[in-house]
């Protein structure tokens, strides 16, 4: 029997997992001929998630748990799901049901006939989503798409259901740096897009403030891409000639016409705006430098506190 493997990420989500444990035991019951585990993860909730998360694995036997040490983000939790997964078939699902459980028995049945290694979720539509950030998010998509090799789907989510070869790819990736939907793109594979209305949280309210969200994708770009750096070579050449042409230009007019002291206030403003343009490159460079930094003290992605069994890796 092939055994199915979910992965939980939860951040205070206790009015969420009870509805969530309901709606998944009615999924594992319906696909009989499936083994199920189940693996929450609380990263570092505030409030009784982990104390949900116990009572949970006391009732269901195909349930396990492990609890961060601190609040590690989504993409550590998703880390720490992959390493510890044992199913051939691997899905990372959201807590509040907005990754309808319900479409898991067509993934698994798409996975089954052997064509793809991998079925991915976008949604369609984003109802229910304030329109600024549904903007914010299309450029977004846009322009990481343009600038990098990731093939990045608008709309897509974690929610996506791999083939053991594929989870195992994804866990040898140790970079600190983690952009899962980046990653997922990068490693390639044969992946089938799955479309769904989007579905409005079960309860509690979203962990991603606008600004959590912005510097997520900054750091996604970074990521993969170095196109930034480009950019920044580019504008130095750019200023380089323009200046190389007003310089002519000033020679010219000085044998020419002569010359009178005039020009400060343009002068100054070329002085503050060239000064601007060059702390925003070093901007960028500090930027790509800190992430080194981050990669080569090579700190474990999470820590965990308490856990359900002894198998589960406590770093990691
Ligand atoms: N989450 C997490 N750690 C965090 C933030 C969120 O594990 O620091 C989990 C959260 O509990 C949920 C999932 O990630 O299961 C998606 O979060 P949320 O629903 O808040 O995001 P949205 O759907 O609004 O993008
Ligand atoms: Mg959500």
């Amino acid at each position: 029997m092939k055994k199915i493997t979910l992965i939980v990420p939860c951040y205070n989500e206790e009015t969420c997992l009870p509805v969530f444990d309901v709606e998944i035991s009615k999924i594992v019951e319906q696909m009989s001929e499936y083994t199920f585990e189940i693996l929450y993860i609380d990263d570092g909730s505030r409030d009784k998630t982990l104390e949900t998360m116990r009572q949970i694995c006391e009732r269901r036997a195909y349930a396990r748990y492990l609890s961060f040490s601190r609040n590690f983000g989504k993409e550590a939790a998703m880390y720490a799901g992959f390493s510890n997964a044992t199913g051939d078939y691997v899905a990372v699902m959201d807590a509040d049901l907005q990754d309808p459980p319900a479409l898991l028995p067509e993934m698994v049945a798409i996975l089954e006939k052997g064509e793809y290694d991998s079925v991915a979720t976008r949604r369609v539509s984003r109802e229910g989503e304030p329109p600024i950030r549904s903007f914010f998010a299309r450029m977004f998509y846009k322009l990481i798409n343009k600038i990098s090799d990731a093939d990045i789907v608008d709309g897509a989510r974690d929610y996506r259901l791999m083939k053991r070869e594929m989870v195992d790819v994804i866990v040898a990736m140790g970079e600190q740096n983690r952009f899962s939907k980046g990653i997922f793109g990068w490693i390639g594979f044969r992946t089938y897009w799955y479309a769904f209305e989007n579905v409005e949280r079960a309860a509690g309210e979203t962990k991603w403030s606008f600004w959590k969200l912005l510097k997520y994708s900054i750091d996604g770009i970074i990521s993969f891409s170095q196109v930034p750096l480009n950019i920044a070579s580019w504008m130095g050449m750019l200023c380089t000639g323009f200046s190389l042409l007003a310089i002519i230009f000033i020679v010219v007019r000085r044998l020419l016409f002569g010359d009178a002291v005039q020009g400060w206030a343009s002068n100054m403003c070329v002085i503050i705006f060239l000064g601007g343009l060059q702390l925003f490159c070093l901007g960028v460079m500090g930027q790509y430098i800190g992430k080194t930094y981050a990669e080569t003290k090579k700190r474990p992605h999470y820590i965990v506190g308490e856990c359900s069994d002894e198998q589960i890796k406590k770093i990691g």
